[in-house]
């Protein structure tokens, strides 16, 4: 902390302070997010540290800047960029009822989605999409922030967060303590959508449990006509009470009306960066790219190091699994290789005497025995590393909400 200068705290939030600070170095303003992790245990406080190198390599125009990242006193500091526009929130009550212009709408809906896009086609959840989370910089730019701070927490901090902060963006799936999953970040979108063409909540009601009999069936009033069927269309898909329904934020991205704003805010060279890679993107059972070989020693050799430094190579893991899974060629093809071992002891059975030709047996045994044994050791490697890499996508939150 000695490196900044505390200016004021500007938020309080379940897990900790945001506080705006100064940089000696500089004089440039960011905000600093302290975690306390000192009650976390040693798995927890591991996980957290990885989590926060993995979002400190997220970069992208539409996402807060994470600047470093340190550790004093059992607390967990994040620095990141001051977005000194305030939060789309603020933003949307200093409209005192006046509606924004569907221009206006869709040139924020479209950056919110990139960054979206951003973090969805490397297997990363948001877990707490909101107006008070997206941000303006200076220049107007939308900012997404906060992302990956919910999967810092513990199932715990998460569950008091959601019930103490702000539950209208919940979606009926959390409701119905289902797991959170890419879509559920797609239900928030909606919510902030909604929001921006409204300046209301879709769903609000006095307390918990009306809220969520409305989240989970009930209507929302609707959206001015004064807006385009596209986006209020847009809308209603969004809000999908089946996960399985509502678009991904890819396929929001290819719809026209959408599609055409994208230029205005990335660079050719980022489009292209964003929008041509094709190895995570999507999430679910088609996720897995085209079987490469080798691979299957890339993901039982992950490193530590790369894990935390490379989001690319911690969340490509599930996807190198479903590959070996999905072609389940490797004991198949250890079986010729067994049997041509064994075809030479088979012609000469008859030749060996009884004692060796037993030992050559045990012998035998004991390699099948092995070769089982590795492969169950190869199986559990495996899982352990889809269970590291799926953890964060789908895990604390059905955990969480289920304690509810
Ligand atoms: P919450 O749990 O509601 O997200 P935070 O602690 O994240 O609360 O934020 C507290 C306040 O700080 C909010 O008003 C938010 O708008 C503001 N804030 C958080 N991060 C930034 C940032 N990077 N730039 C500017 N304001 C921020
Ligand atoms: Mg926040």
């Amino acid at each position: 902390m000695d490196k900044y200068i505390k200016v004021r705290k500007i938020g309080e939030g379940s897990f900790g302070k945001a506080i705006l600070v100064k940089a000696k170095e500089n004089g440039q303003q960011y905000v600093i997010k302290e975690i306390n992790i000192s009650k976390m245990s040693n798995k927890e406080r591991e996980e957290s540290r990885r989590e926060v190198a993995v979002l400190a390599n997220m970069k992208h125009p539409n996402i807060v800047l994470y600047r470093e990242s340190f550790e004093e006193n059992g607390c967990l500091y994040i620095v990141m960029d001051y977005c000194e526009g305030g939060d789309l929130f603020k933003k949307i009550n200093a409209q005192k009822g006046v509606l924004f212009s569907e221009d206006q709408i869709l040139d924020w809906f479209v950056q919110i989605c990139l960054a979206l896009k951003h973090i969805h086609d490397r297997k990363i959840l948001h877990r707490d999409i909101k107006s008070q989370n997206i941000f303006l910089t200076k220049d107007g730019t939308i900012q997404l922030g906060d992302f990956g701070i919910a999967r810092v927490l513990n199932s715990t901090a998460e569950l008091a967060r959601t019930c103490i902060g702000t539950p209208y963006y919940l979606s009926p799936e959390i409701c119905q303590n289902k797991p959170y999953n890419n879509k559920s970040d797609i239900w928030a979108l909606g919510c902030v959508l909604y929001e921006m063409c409204t300046l209301k909540h879709a769903f609000e009601a006095g307390n918990m449990k009306n809220l969520v009999l409305k989240i989970i069936s009930g209507p929302f009033p609707p959206v001015s006509v004064h807006y385009s069927y596209d986006l209020r269309n847009l809308l209603s898909q969004l809000f999908k009470r089946n996960p399985r329904n509502r678009p991904s934020v890819n396929s929001i991205l290819e719809k026209n009306f959408i599609a055409k704003r994208v230029e205005k805010f990335l660079t050719p060279e980022l489009i292209a960066e964003e929008f041509n890679h094709k190895i995570f993107q999507k999430f679910g059972p088609h996720a897995a790219p085209a079987k490469r070989p080798g691979q299957e020693q890339t993901l039982t050799s992950v490193a530590p190091a790369q894990k935390i430094t490379k989001p690319a190579a911690k969340y490509g893991v599930p996807l190198t699994i479903r590959k070996s899974c999905g072609a389940p060629k490797k004991p198949n093809e250890k079986k010729p290789l067994t049997k041509s071992r064994q075809e030479p002891s088979k012609k000469k059975r008859l030749e060996l005497p009884e004692k060796e030709r037993r030992q050559r047996e045990q012998i035998s045994l004991l390699k099948a025995d092995e070769t089982r044994r590795l492969e169950k050791e190869r199986m559990e490697r495996i899982n352990r590393a889809r269970e590291q890499g799926w953890r964060n996508v789908l895990g604390s939150g059905g955990s969480g909400v289920k304690k509810l």
